[in-house]
């Protein structure tokens, strides 16, 4: 994989305002505080934007509206080469400009959220934010509610695991890492743990 320097945006030094102490008795004043940490989170690609997500909207606009620089991606797919996880970051940066925020979801599903594809976007974008926006969008009012998991809520809330937890609680460390290594697993998730 060949490495693509990453170019900041903007020069954060550059954002800093040079005089920050008052006059009057040398301390930072507040104004300044205020402008340099606004500052500061405009020159941070990893920023986050503030939403109450159950005041949002699940429509074509909102991902834009909460992170309108992802209309700065020009498409040179940087972010997909870094990423560990071989996502395709920017086809979801391209889903997340037309609003489609199911395919952002579900193709952002495996991000573990690592920040290496803002850390090398030379737009300074961060694409797992919006990609975290969209799979919350999705996860509240989009994807069909599932049935397995009421099912397994109520299994709970009966005490149906009950008697085999209190048994587990009894079993020592030995049984415990005998059951885990004989515990089913799907094939995809077989590994050895050494
Ligand atoms: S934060 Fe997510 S999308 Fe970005 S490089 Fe890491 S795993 Fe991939
Ligand atoms: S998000 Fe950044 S790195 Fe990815 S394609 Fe757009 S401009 Fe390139």
């Amino acid at each position: 994989m060949g490495l693509v320097k990453a170019t900041p945006a903007r020069d954060p030094a550059a954002l800093v305002p040079r005089k920050t102490k008052s006059k009057a008795n040398g301390t930072k004043s507040k104004k300044a505080k205020k402008l340099k940490r606004q500052q500061e989170d405009q020159a941070n690609p990893a920023t986050r934007a503030g939403y109450a997500l159950e005041r949002l909207e699940p429509v074509n606009g909102t991902l834009a509206e909460l992170y309108p620089d992802i209309v700065k991606c020009f498409g040179c797919n940087t972010c997909t080469k870094a990423c560990p996880q071989e996502l395709d970051v920017m086809w979801f940066m391209s889903d997340a400009l037309r609003g489609d925020i199911k395919a952002v979801a579900e193709k952002s599903f495996d991000c573990v959220m690592c920040g290496l594809c803002a850390a090398r976007c030379p737009q300074g974008l961060a694409p797992y934010n919006v990609a975290r926006l969209a799979r919350r969008l999705y996860g509240r009012y989009l994807a069909p509610a599932s049935g397995q998991l009421d099912r397994r809520i109520e299994e709970i809330v009966r005490g149906d695991f009950d008697a085999a937890l209190d048994e587990l609680k009894q079993a020592g460390l030995d049984e415990l890492k005998r059951r885990y290594a004989e515990r089913d697993v799907e094939p995809a998730l077989e590994q050895t743990w050494e």
